[in-house]
């Protein structure tokens, strides 16, 4: 039988971001990834932002790992060379109700230690986006973009460096926790144990967990997936900054984001699915995307829409209820030694990913 000291399952930006974490601190690390590459699932199927830790709850995992990653991001983008651009966002309401909300929304974002928003009247907002129409606008100016595949490389990098290595088409069965360690035992019948292993499987986290035996059922959320829908935008952006709605249960709203190269891209909406494979976008869909893009950007031409890709929230918090916190466990959670669940990874995963791998191997410090 193989062993290790530490495995990583699932070879996503926070897969990556952990084992790289672990490595540097001195462990000896294995990512096993079911897939042919790295970042091929929820990694690959986002909107790119780096968040400001605007909407979470104060205390909470997301709120404290978004503030805290989202430094840690902009200082490792700059200083590996990873593309990234501190482009800012509005934050636009299309109706005086909604005007409301953005005290509301500024308030949340200093309870978070984000002092830098800036209130905005409609004259001030369409000075800095003339094609935009709101009522107000909140201006975040540490919101930006990121490319998340130079990220994930870059994180593989420094992996391999401190000695860590990556086994692709290494899908994990099912584990067994005794005595103190852990025998994970792939699809393929390998058998590996292990001192420590850090389930990073994203939308097959919780899946995964149920299948370790010796692991409280009772410590495994219910899982919900929430697919996300992009249209791409035809033509040249007309905007310079991301522009948001006031959010809506589930989601940011239908907003819009622009990649590296430029491209604009409208979405996620929030489409509640039975299965994490669903990730067709049905053209139909964009019908609804244009009253709503319409709502701040008026001037958006009939068939400027093209159906683009589909994201998949790993949602534990279902329709209706509200969002979950990151839910990320250690021994000192579930009660057994060496394993870390990271459940319910969702927005703003990819802002959080270095804060959450510092955080995981804190908690693995002594296992
Ligand atoms: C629509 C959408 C938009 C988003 N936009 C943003 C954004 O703008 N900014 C932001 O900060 N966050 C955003 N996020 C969140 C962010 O994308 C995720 O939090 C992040 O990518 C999660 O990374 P991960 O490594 O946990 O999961 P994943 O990227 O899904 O990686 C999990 C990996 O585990 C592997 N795996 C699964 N099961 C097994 C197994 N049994 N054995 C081995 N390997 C396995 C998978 O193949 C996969 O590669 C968005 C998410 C969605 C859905």
């Amino acid at each position: 039988m193989d062993e290790i000291d530490c495995a990583v399952i699932g070879g996503g930006v926070v897969g990556l971001a952990v084992a790289r974490a672990l490595a540097l601190s001195g462990r000896e690390v294995l990512v096993l990834e079911s897939e042919g590459a790295i970042g091929t699932g929820t990694s690959s199927r986002n909107s790119e932002v780096i968040h400001a830790g605007i909407y979470y709850p104060q205390g909470s995992l997301k709120a404290r790992l978004c503030v805290e990653g989202k430094q840690m991001l902009y200082a490792y983008a700059a200083e590996r060379g990873v593309p990234h651009q501190r482009c800012g966002k509005l934050i636009v309401a299309t109706s005086p109700e909604q005007a409301g909300q953005l005290e509301a929304i500024q308030k949340k974002a200093a309870d978070n230690g984000i002092d830098d928003l800036v209130l905005l009247t409609a004259q001030q907002a369409i000075a800095m986006e003339p094609q935009l129409h709101c009522v107000a606008a909140l201006h975040s100016p540490s919101t930006g973009i990121v490319d998340s595949h130079a990220l994930m490389l870059s994180l593989l990098g420094d992996l391999e460096n401190a000695g860590g290595m990556l086994a692709l088409k290494s899908p994990m069965a099912r584990g067994e926790c005794v005595d103190g360690v852990i025998v994970l035992t792939a699809e393929d019948g390998t058998v590996l144990r292990c001192r420590s292993v850090v389930n990073a499987a994203g939308l097959g986290a919780p899946a995964l967990a149920r299948r370790f035996e010796g692991l409280p059922s009772s410590s495994v959320p219910k899982e919900y997936f929430a697919k996300g829908n992009y249209f791409t935008l035809s033509g040249r952006a007309p905007f310079s900054r991301l522009i948001y709605p006031v959010p809506e249960p589930g989601g940011l709203g239908v907003h819009l984001t622009i990649d590296l190269g430029g491209q604009a891209k409208f979405g996620p909406d929030v489409q509640w699915v039975s299965s994490p494979d669903e990730l067709v976008v049905h053209p139909s869909r964009g019908e609804g995307f244009y009253a709503e893009v319409r709502k701040y950007w008026p001037a958006l031409p009939d068939g400027a829409l093209i159906p683009g890709y589909a994201g998949m929230r790993p949602k534990i918090s279902g329709p209706g209820e509200p969002a979950a916190d990151f839910m990320i466990e250690g021994p000192a959670s579930h009660g057994v030694p060496g394993l870390v669940n990271l459940f319910g990874i969702e927005s703003p995963g990819l802002t959080s990913s270095l804060a959450i791998g510092s955080h995981v191997a804190d908690l693995l410090h002594d296992a």
